[in-house]
């Protein structure tokens, strides 16, 4: 039996929205030592370490919630489980696959069709790598305007919302003043956590 030590890592970026891949061996995570697989953007990455005799631990900042959740993996999974997947907790979107290469890889390729039904179902189309976070704003969008703080400065809360590929645009129904919403700026800014959003005419 040839025992195969290489294992590939893949997670949804919380910066750019792609999936990084990342390759290891078992043994580099012995003792205490970690093992980081980073974005090809560069602005994220994911860290996979020794937690106990065990088990390993897996952090990274999710795209959805912009928390940094932490999944624990036993090492038994790691050495018998052909592909290992964690899904956000709070919205079930695969986040982290562990593996063997073409396992990996196969279920990166079903969840990424996974989460293209779900964005269809919901009535957006050709969001590519961005629907993730298009599903997320549109959520919290919706609770914006339900708590009525989503309007516009002439007075308006008929607030109507497009999704485009890479951005949304608010426009309102009343007086047309509209902004635009880039995928990225939703992504890398404080956007799940705003209170209020005012449309205003650029002066
Ligand atoms: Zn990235
Ligand atoms: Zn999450
Ligand atoms: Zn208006």
């Amino acid at each position: 039996m040839v025992i195969n030590f290489d294992r590939t890592a893949a997670y949804r970026c919380p910066s750019c929205g792609e999936i990084a891949y990342g390759d290891f061996s078992i043994f580099e995570l012995s003792g205490t030592k970690a093992v980081s697989i980073q974005c090809a953007c560069g602005q994220s990455n994911m860290i996979i370490a020794p937690e106990n005799k065990n088990n390993f631990s897996v952090s990274l900042q999710c795209i959805v919630c912009d928390e940094v959740h932490k999944f624990s993996m036993p090492f038994q999974l790691l050495t018998k489980k052909d592909c290992i997947e964690f899904a956000c907790p709070n919205v079930v979107v695969g986040l982290v696959f562990i593996g063997r290469n073409e396992a990996v890889r196969n279920s990166v390729l079903r969840n990424e069709q996974y989460v293209e039904e779900v964005i269809a179902a919901c009535g957006l189309e050709h969001t590519g790598k961005n629907g993730v976070t298009m599903l997320k704003a549109l959520d919290k969008i919706q609770d914006l305007s339900d708590n009525e703080n989503l309007y516009c400065e002439c007075g308006s809360n008929m607030i109507d919302v497009e999704v485009r590929e890479n951005d949304l645009v608010l426009e309102c129904c009343q007086c047309g003043t509209s902004i635009t919403l880039s995928a990225d700026a939703i992504r890398n800014s404080d956007f799940s956590h705003l209170e209020k959003l005012i449309l205003k005419r650029k002066k």
